[in-house]
């Protein structure tokens, strides 16, 4: 069976001696893992297409339901060169395609996912400041994997906790009173500031983002949160957190 889809190439491995195994997240079908024949030698049919974060249309043959796809055609629609020639844009694509390959199960169709991932990728090649991109990134995502924090009110008993907000609750995601909490065993520490610029980050316009004020220290606790957050509900550690400390430096 043949399968034609839109897919932004997430990350690859080499495989064998001259094939790589490469992971696209689809538009049809979500996370996938495809088999590229040949593409390591000198001359193969694939060219320069398939670097990491293109864009493509491609073409997969599964033999059998359930074994590896092999893509059999690929058509490079955006490459976003703009990106690979900026270490910082460079270390932020990495970023945020690692969180969509680390945080996603393969095969799950999310066109929300997809959409967040090339817009962000199309919003990067423009940035000034990638930082505020890729924070803003983390935090839209969490929303669309259902794990979307409450910063409006306490999120046990639904006070309004306006500007005494003291603390974050891991285990019940999102702000939370000083009354509740005594009853959570989590809480990390925030302040309304920070809070707020969460919200400007989650819900600015797209072409606004970068119009966000945010302090490095702000971007900082914003990261920090993010971290203890997705090990605390996805038990995930991310490898690319070390780049985007570096970033924001
Ligand atoms: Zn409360």
């Amino acid at each position: 069976m043949y399968l034609r889809t839109d897919a932004i190439v997430i990350s690859k491995r080499n495989f064998r001696e001259n094939d790589r195994i490469i992971t696209f997240y689809t538009r049809t079908y979500g996370k996938l893992d495809v088999l590229v024949k040949g593409i390591r030698k000198i001359e193969n049919r694939f060219g320069s297409s398939l670097e990491l974060f293109t864009y493509n249309e491609i073409l997969l043959w599964e033999k059998r339901k359930g074994d590896l796809l092999i893509l059999t055609q690929c058509q490079t629609k955006e490459s976003f060169f703009k990106i690979r020639s900026d270490l910082k844009k460079i270390a932020s694509a990495f970023y945020i395609t690692d969180l969509a390959r680390e945080l996603t199960k393969d095969k799950d169709k999310n066109i929300d996912i997809f959409n967040l991932l090339f817009t962000f990728l199309y919003l990067l090649e423009k940035a000034n400041k990638p930082e505020i991109i890729i924070s803003s990134f983390q935090l839209r995502l969490l929303f669309i994997l259902g794990f979307g924090p409450e910063l409006d009110k306490c999120v046990n008993c639904k006070i309004v906790i306006s500007k005494n907000i003291k603390y974050f609750s891991l285990q019940f995601g999102g702000i939370i009173c000083n009354n509740c909490a005594r009853s959570s065993s989590s809480n990390i520490s925030l302040d309304h500031n920070t809070v707020m610029i969460m919200n400007k980050l989650i819900y600015a316009p797209l072409n606004s983002i970068e119009n966000v004020i945010v302090s490095f220290v702000a971007l900082k606790k914003i990261e920090h949160l993010f971290s203890l957050y997705i090990f605390y509900h996805m038990d995930k550690k991310m490898k690319s957190k070390k780049i985007i400390e570096k970033l924001i430096k």
